[in-house]
């Protein structure tokens, strides 16, 4: 990119706090801008491309349903080929304009004088203003303002100013809906076959609107997309003559104007966009004509728009003061745009959807908007300041239950077994095999493996139910989540009389560069340390659950799941003797006989091919393979110290009966973030984690290179295909924590403040059990402000000072 962030930044004084800002038009850097620029209110979505812009290789303008896939087969290296992609729906933006004579306008094709393109996050409007000359030097500029609105989930505008700066001359406007899309925005998926959308129907609607209705092949989604378009001159709407244009696949309308020498031309372009999964409507037709009869204007919508963007902020802003000079870093931008796209992916519009969230939000196609357990550092921050989005998030993995008991019976096991990606029905959707780029091999994909996703629905259910108290949530669906994924992990566990104690067996930890052991035959690890702890974990809290149950509640649910007395009693046989893995020095193992793997030649490779971080794709492509080695694509011991405190680890490893050293944290942190090539973004936000106590410097450096992960795209391409909504929620989660170390359990809120060094203040505001909190941190003191009248008191404890809070009660706590 031409441009980073921070350059960019610095050359304005002072960076603005609220907005991500591009000077220039950058090819190289455009798809990561487009992503980077998505507008999205958690219903739908579209990307930052210009409106005049198709799919090209350099432009991307998707747009797309929270949920909306499709399933298509392709015959690939002699195999049939499921998959299930977010669908690339019809393109709302189209539009396009010829100035004089001179050919449809294309940025490329003209002198640009300046390119300006800013998100604000404030507010929730994409900015672009650019100034061209023409080869005839004609001069002109264009501004346009966009958005989704929050307000009303089914609409989105924009509005497009054109001034001739130095000409006269005709205008011609062509504008429409255009559905002659396929997706082709994910490099990995280009063999694939694309084709999600058949066309239906296209028509007029009254003399200034366009309609077109679609649906997915295979899914049977029907869409319907309407738009409105007027031009205005001072204000005042110009009666055109316009012409439809009719394709199949596209609805438009063309027309003609003239502008004078320093005009300025305004062009409002309103779409609203149903579906046949909306609720309360009658078929999407007829919804988008009445949407479409029922506009007001551009300026209407922004405000409705902006007031709730404007309560949002309210709700989510992380208000930090740095200390002394502010950083290099626009570190509170950063943090308001990761929040920012948290909140388009899944905002209060998402609330009864049946939707997940996915791991590139839905901004891109990359990982075909599955969903993974990433939702694990995504939802505790929507948890802890709209849970209401939480529990609709859980709803989705609730819902999908049957399928998860259905893949674990198919694979001999009890109880329910999430699949590692998931989309419209929760079935497995990892791809049996993936294209290695580097070797031009299809090599087989055993991330499936990763059981441990499920665990990851677990925490985060007791977690919403921690934060909230919803007893009702856990009655009816989250005790059923967690006692299920309890019985998946009592069921393929095994006992190993040898040793006495149960084993997991044929599973992947959350690093994806081993699979299995060198050269076996098959698949899947023994013991990996995460994977066994965190279901031990799990049983822990489904015995929790059985005893928080109200009695007839928990009857009946014992009775339909057939929950017996035995089966409980081996739960807690489990959670008392599950084996850990340890090197023999006494650090934890990643796996059972990860220490017979070799060393890499950690500098050879770096020198020989300077980015490793994925060295899987890399030692596959000379013939080896990752499995052989002690290296790691991401934390996955480390995950241990990323989720549980110390004193938690304690009494998880002495219920295990196990010594777990305090002095130990410390070298292992640092013996696998060695061997760690961060090769996903989810990484650093754990290392960072980890490192914040002992290794203040590498921490924040990893802090940093977290919240640079699409705007510099680290990752060297990949934030064009989408931005990666883990690491973005990630780095939230993780500064409210580093500051404030919130920690819930035991029905009490836990905090242990520790500003860093580079900050002076902390403003944040979270809900906990009906409370809506203000906390102000600074060096001296923490106060706690409860704004809600009603809830009952709570149990606060700063360390050792446990008071109770009452409704809109205030407590301030001194920090030494
Ligand atoms: C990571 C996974 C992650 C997935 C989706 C992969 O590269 O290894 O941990 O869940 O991306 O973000």
């Amino acid at each position: 990119m031409d441009v980073s962030v921070a350059q960019s930044q610095s050359v304005q004084a002072p960076p603005s706090a609220w907005a991500l800002t591009y000077d220039g038009f950058d090819p190289a850097a455009e798809g990561a801008r487009e992503a980077l620029c998505t507008l999205g209110n958690g219903y739908f979505a579209t990307r930052g491309a210009a409106p005049w812009a198709a799919a090209d290789g350099v432009h991307y303008p998707g747009c797309y349903l929270a949920g909306g896939y499709n399933r298509l087969t392709t015959t690939i290296a002699g195999r049939e080929v499921e998959n299930e992609d977010l669908v690339n729906l019809p393109n709302w933006l189209s539009l396009s304009f010829d100035l004089g004579g001179a050919g449809w306008f294309d940025e490329r094709q003209v002198r640009l004088l300046s390119y300006r393109q800013e998100l604000d996050l404030k507010f929730g409007l994409l900015h672009r203003k650019l100034t061209f000359e023409d080869d005839q030097g004609r001069r002109s500029t264009l501004r346009e303002r966009r958005l989704v609105s929050m307000a009303d989930k089914h609409l989105a505008a924009l509005e497009l100013t054109l001034t001739a700066e130095n000409w006269s001359g005709a205008v011609t406007v062509r504008s429409g809906v255009d559905g002659r899309v396929v997706n082709q925005g994910a490099k990995l998926y280009a063999l694939f076959n694309n084709r999600h959308l058949e066309p239906l129907a296209g028509e007029s609607v009254g003399a200034d609107g366009v309609l077109l209705l679609v649906r997915t092949n295979a899914s049977n989604l029907h869409v319907a997309q309407a738009a409105r378009t007027r031009v205005l001159r001072d204000g005042v709407e110009l009666d055109v003559e316009r012409q439809g244009v009719f394709e199949p696949g596209y609805a438009g309308q063309q027309f003609e104007t003239t502008i004078a020498r320093g005009e300025t031309l305004r062009i409002e372009k309103m779409a609203v966009l149903h579906t046949s999964r909306d609720a309360a409507i009658a078929d999407p037709v007829t919804a988008a004509h009445k949407a479409l009869g029922r506009l007001g204007s551009f300026e209407s919508a922004r405000a409705a728009h902006a007031l709730r963007w404007t309560q949002f902020w309210g709700r989510f802003d992380l208000r930090l003061r740095p200390t002394g000079r502010p950083p290099t870093l626009n570190v509170p931008m950063l943090l308001r745009l990761n929040m920012f796209h948290l909140l388009q992916t899944a905002s209060t519009n998402s609330i009864g959807l049946d939707i997940g969230v996915p791991a590139r939000g839905w901004t891109g196609e990359a990982y075909e908007g599955h969903v993974f357990w990433d939702e694990l550092f995504i939802l505790p921050t929507l948890t802890f300041r709209l849970p209401e989005i939480s529990r609709s998030l859980l709803m989705y993995r609730y819902r999908r239950l049957n399928e998860a008991r259905a893949a674990a019976a198919q694979a001999g096991y009890q109880g329910a077994m999430f699949p590692w990606q998931s989309g419209s029905d929760g079935q497995e959707e990892t791809q049996d095999l993936n294209l290695n780029p580097r070797s031009g091999r299809w090599v087989p994909d055993n991330s499936f493996r990763q059981r441990h996703v499920g665990c990851a629905i677990a925490w985060n259910v007791w977690n919403y139910f921690q934060v909230t108290g919803d007893r009702e949530f856990l009655q009816f669906y989250g005790a059923e989540l967690i006692l299920e994924i309890a019985r998946f992990w009592a069921s393929i566990a095994s006992y190993n009389e040898t040793r006495g104690r149960y084993e997991i067996h044929g599973v992947m930890g959350p690093d994806e560069f081993h699979e299995g052991y060198p050269g076996a035959p098959v698949a899947g690890l023994r013991n990996n340390a995460y994977t066994n702890v965190m279901a031990t974990w799990v049983m822990c809290r489904a015995l929790d659950v059985l005893e928080r149950l109200p009695r007839a509640r928990l009857a009946e649910l014992r009775e339909r799941l057939g929950i017996t007395d035995g089966e409980v009693r081996r739960w807690d046989d489990i959670s008392r003797r599950m084996f850990v893995p340890f090197l023999p020095d006494g650090m934890i193992s990643q796996f059972e006989g990860y220490e017979e793997l070799e060393e890499l030649d950690w500098d050879a490779y770096r020198r020989r091919y300077g980015d490793i971080q994925r060295l899987e794709v890399i030692l596959e492509a000379e013939g080896d393979s990752a499995n052989r080695y002690k290296v790691s694509k991401q934390a996955d011991v480390l995950m241990l110290f990323y989720l549980f405190s110390a004193e938690q680890l304690d009494e998880l490893f002495a219920r295990l009966g196990y010594e777990f050293k305090h002095e130990m944290i410390t070298p292992t942190v640092v013996y696998y973030d060695r061997r760690c090539t961060h090769g996903s973004t989810l990484s650093r936000v754990v290392a960072a984690w980890v490192l914040a106590r002992s290794h203040r410097p590498e921490a924040m450096a990893y802090l940093n290179e977290a919240l640079l992960s699409d705007v510099e795209d680290i990752q060297g391409g990949t934030a064009a295909e989408g931005v990666h909504l883990g690491a973005m929620a990630g780095t939230l989660d993780l500064v409210q924590r580093v500051c404030t170390g919130v920690e819930v359990g035991d029905d009490v809120l836990r905090l242990k403040p520790e500003l860093p060094d580079t900050l002076a203040e902390l403003d944040l505001c979270i809900r906990y059990r009906g409370h809506m909190l203000n906390m102000s941190l600074t060096r001296e003191a923490l106060t706690v402000q409860g704004r809600e009248a009603g809830p009952a008191p709570i149990r606060l404890a700063v360390g050792g000072d446990e008071r109770v809070l009452e409704a809109c009660g205030t407590h301030t706590f001194r920090l030494s």
